[in-house]
């Protein structure tokens, strides 16, 4: 069970032909969550081929225009696809204010929906998932979040077979890590399962370097960061409160994540190697995505 990442929008502030506005879709067994809804990322999803009523959770950064401003259209949508499910929207401080500011534009939201505002810690958990957030650095309240897959305990089924275990409530036992009596032989539970070590995708979005950005991606398998501007730029950068590339790499480096994803892209450099080789540099295993690109974690 591993998670699928679709890179819906990888540009920055100003979207270009090839490049969509930053959104993010992460799917795993029933979830499919929304990091960032940039303008047209409800089409964005039609490109991939996807639903945005799958939509289970929305994860919002921070409210600047290229990471919500798809938002309104893709609520509509959802009410008049007889969206039916309950949409848990989560977001900085301010995040009720500025939802209920958006039925302005869409009227009454006819689907039904919780917000949630968050500052840092855990904000959610599922039987699947733990979904945590810390507050960045970028002018506006905002946040970065890591999505951990919880470690699970597996069934081994060749091993069940071998000790001939058919399937049954003894099976849950033995996943809680409860040995058993099984047809009046001892089994226990380290004969026929394994545990399976949970992933970890850290998403980093427009921010300054700061301590916090080391915290959320410390030792993420998957590590997705903004990489608005060249370490050329840097006085740029920092003056605009936004990572460089090489940046992204040094948090990548030194929070001891396994991948670096490089996406908000800088328009303002036609040859993106730019960004990606610096990165590299500091951080090898690193990529630089774009539009509609999907990654397994
Ligand atoms: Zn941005
Ligand atoms: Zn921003």
């Amino acid at each position: 069970m591993n998670p699928k990442i679709t890179f819906l929008g990888t540009g920055d502030a100003i979207p270009t032909r090839s490049r969509n506005h930053t959104a993010i879709l992460y799917s795993l067994a029933g979830e499919n969550i929304l990091i960032d809804c940039g303008e047209g990322t409800q089409r964005q999803f039609r490109k991939a081929n996807l639903s945005p009523t799958k939509l289970t959770r929305i994860l919002i950064t921070h409210w600047h225009g290229d990471h919500i401003l798809g938002l309104p259209g893709l609520l509509q949508t959802l009410a008049m696809s007889d969206y039916q499910r309950t949409l848990e929207l989560y977001g900085p401080k301010g995040t009720k204010k500025t939802i209920e500011q958006l039925k302005i534009i869409t009227g009454n939201i006819k689907i039904n929906m919780n917000v949630h505002e968050i500052s840092s810690g855990i904000i959610e958990k599922t039987n699947d998932l733990e979904i945590s957030a810390l507050s960045m650095k970028h002018g506006p309240p905002s946040v970065a979040f890591a999505i951990n897959v919880r470690d699970k305990i597996r069934l081994d089924k060749a091993k069940m077979k071998k000790l001939k275990i058919k399937p049954g409530p003894h099976l849950k036992q033995l996943q809680e890590g409860k040995d058993i009596t099984y047809e009046g032989k001892k089994v226990k539970t380290s004969q026929i399962t394994y545990h399976q070590p949970g992933k970890k995708v850290a998403i980093i979005m427009d921010t300054l370097f700061n301590p916090n950005a080391l915290k959320i991606a410390n030792k993420a398998d998957l590590l997705i960061t903004e990489s608005s501007f060249s370490q050329q730029d840097v006085a740029l950068a920092q003056s605009h409160n936004h990572l460089t590339a090489a940046q992204a790499a040094e948090i990548a480096k030194l929070s001891k994540s396994k991948k670096l994803i490089l996406t908000h892209v800088g328009q303002r450099y036609p040859d993106k190697s730019v960004l990606l080789n610096e990165a590299k540099k500091i951080f090898k295993n690193t990529e630089l995505v774009r539009d509609l690109d999907v990654i397994e974690v």
